[in-house]
């Protein structure tokens, strides 16, 4: 399987505070990894160069054959490939549920209203969210507005999806609904890069787990590997904790 996202030698420093310290990442078409690691080891910063959210110091990324390094290429149009969900939901309060899924692939050219409002309807069905269409965010659960979230990235057609904590603010009891939103993309071959919290998660869905430290990759592998039988004193300590 050929790479979607080529990471070289990322580097990336705050003014003289240098949190990324040399990153090598690699994710394959279809591939889901999960960032896993302490508070303040680099996940959201490496997600956020990855749709260049924050420009790298240095080092090299390709994604899907953009390599964003380069002047010439197209920040905005390479970003269409890439779906971000974050851990608020940052969706548009003034707008129906349906409105907000539509915006990006209307605005952008990508699909006239008519077109873009099937696809929403579609996309809200896959969410289990159908009969949400005209509410408007505020009348929404937590996971609800997570799970629109997710179908507004969709609707740009995405060839990667990058989260971000998408349930760190949830109520506990809304955790699930999201998660199998994401389990469902993930089967259907969606390429993914998830920073969560959710360990027995990421055990179950991802084909392979990284472990950052102080903005190094400490360790990575095969989640039985890396949760079952972690080689790494740091990676060690980490996991008592949470597991
Ligand atoms: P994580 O997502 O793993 O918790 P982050 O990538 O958010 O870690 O942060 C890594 C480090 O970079 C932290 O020390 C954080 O304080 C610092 N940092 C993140 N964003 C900024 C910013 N915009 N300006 C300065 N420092 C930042
Ligand atoms: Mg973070």
């Amino acid at each position: 399987m050929s790479a979607v996202i080529e990471v070289t030698g990322l580097r990336k420093a705050y003014g003289s505070n240098e949190v990324i310290k040399g990153i090598d990442l690699e994710v394959r078409s279809g591939e889901v990894v999960s960032l896993i690691g302490p508070s303040g080891s680099g996940k959201s910063t490496i997600l956020r160069c990855l749709n260049q959210l924050e420009t790298a110091t240095s080092g090299k990324i390709v994604v899907d054959g953009f390599d964003l390094t380069d002047k010439k290429v197209d920040i905005n149009e390479v970003r269409r490939h890439i779906g971000m969900v974050f851990q608020h939901f940052n969706l548009f309060p003034n707008m129906s549920v349906i409105e907000n899924i539509m915006l990006a692939p209307v605005e952008t050219g990508k699909k006239s209203k008519a077109d873009a409002r099937t696809q929403a309807q579609a996309l809200l069905e896959r969410v289990g969210l159908a009969d949400k269409a005209d509410a408007r965010p505020s009348q929404l659960s937590g996971g609800q507005k997570q799970r629109v979230a997710i179908a507004r990235a969709l609707a740009m057609e995405p060839k990667i999806m990058l989260f971000d904590e998408a349930t760190s603010a949830l109520d506990p009891e809304m955790v699930g609904e999201v998660l199998e939103v994401i389990r469902e993309l993930a089967k259907s071959g969606m390429t993914m890069v998830l920073v969560t919290h959710e360990m027995g998660f990421a055990r179950e869905v991802c084909d392979r787990v990284v472990f950052l430290s102080d903005g190094v990759i400490c360790e990575q592998g095969a989640p039985a590997e890396v949760f079952g039988n972690p080689q790494q004193p740091r990676t060690k300590e980490f996991l008592s904790k949470v597991l």
